[in-house]
């Protein structure tokens, strides 16, 4: 079954073509960061025009890389959210209108449930059921993983999520959006054991996180610096690195407990916070010593993507899973309300 893939749920436009059999077929993908760089975040109702321009152009570019025509698509998933709502309704609008009017399925996915399964699109999939870690712009969630749909919520961040965090303390550093990998490639340049930040929540039991504390602690050492006339390079690269470290620990610390709790020997790790490199080494370290193993998607898949929303509708479609007539814009969505999809498989 050839599905295409939709996600437009903030302010990038992804499209893919992920066949049931032959596996991701092609995918695009649309960056707005330039339309938003100058007003320090994204304006909904510029993203919105703007997966209006690029959407069907991308989808005729995916189908002729792959050598295909419009009449091969055989189901259709979109992003139905979390999300802004006006970007959501142009993905769930064109999905809609292509889909009725070739009298094919169509389905809205959600979003962290695209992060969540991007995993599977690599060569070494991980089997249920397995801890997945969810780290990205807008969450920071642990989440036992029975199958596809079936979700127990292990805990989440009271406040920030991880890579909101990350973008902050880029702001902090007078680094550019998204500030992740650019946290990441000035950490490379820190020397360890200059300045040691706190982790936060690892003192007491339970699997929720919390990163706004740290985000001031991360204020406060820059203003220091600064006021001691001493933010050069260096500094704010010893910085990078002490931040970095303290979420890598904190989240490690996390997973571990979750790990133990459930007695899980995979953990999974989605969302664009999974690309990075200190990350998934400190999660590698970590499992190891546990006997456990974790995965990952190439880089590309961590952050937004269509190949992980046409992955994730492809699983549901195939089940005879589908909408009515109504295009579905859900701003809030709790990801442990999805029906399951009955594939389990225990160990
Ligand atoms: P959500 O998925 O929760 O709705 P989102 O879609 O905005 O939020 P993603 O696209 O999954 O989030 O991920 C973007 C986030 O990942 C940004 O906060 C970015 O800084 C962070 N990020 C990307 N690459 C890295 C990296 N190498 N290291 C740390 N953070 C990273
Ligand atoms: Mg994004
Ligand atoms: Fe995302």
């Amino acid at each position: 079954m050839l599905i295409l893939g939709i996600e437009t749920s903030c302010d990038e436009t992804g499209v893919a073509l992920y066949h049931t059999e032959r596996g991701l077929l092609a995918h695009a993908l649309f960056s707005q960061v330039a339309i938003h760089a100058d007003y320090g975040g994204v304006v909904p109702e510029l993203a919105s025009r703007d997966h209006v321009r690029k959407l069907l152009p991308l989808i005729e570019q995916i189908l002729a890389e792959a050598g295909l025509a419009r009449a091969d698509i055989e189901g259709i998933a979109y992003t139905a959210g979390p999300g802004l709502v006006g970007a959501l309704m142009v993905g769930g609008a064109v999905a809609h209108a292509l889909g009725f009017s070739m009298s094919i399925p169509v389905l809205g996915v959600h979003h962290m449930e695209g992060h969540l399964l991007a995993p599977m699109l690599e060569q070494n999939p991980p089997a249920f059921p397995f801890v997945a870690l969810l780290v990205s712009g807008g969450h920071t969630q642990l989440v036992q993983v029975s199958g596809i749909g079936e979700y127990i919520l292990l805990g989440e961040s009271v406040d920030d999520a991880a890579g909101e965090a990350f973008d902050k303390t880029a702001k902090m550093l007078g680094l550019d959006y998204p500030g992740g990998p650019r946290v990441a490639a000035l950490a490379e340049k820190g020397q360890a054991g200059r300045y040691r930040f706190p982790r936060p929540m690892t003192d007491r039991p339970g699997l929720d996180f919390s990163f706004s504390g740290l985000k001031t602690f991360t204020l406060n050492t820059v203003n220091a610096a600064r006021a001691a006339g001493d933010l050069g390079d260096q500094t704010r690269a010893d910085i990078a690195l002490a931040f970095e470290s303290a979420v890598v620990d904190t989240l490690a610390i996390k997973c571990k407990r979750a790990l133990q709790l459930t007695g899980c020997k995979r953990l999974v790790i989605a969302g664009g916070v999974s690309a990075n490199t200190r990350l998934r080494a400190g999660l590698e370290t970590m499992t190891a010593k546990l006997g456990a193993s974790v995965f990952y998607a190439r880089p590309e898949f961590c952050t937004d993507n269509g190949a992980m929303i046409a992955y994730a509708g492809a699983q549901r479609l195939r089940a005879g899973q589908q909408d009515g007539d109504r295009i579905a814009a859900v701003p809030r969505w709790p990801l442990d309300t999805l029906p399951p999809l009955n594939q389990r498989c225990d160990d």
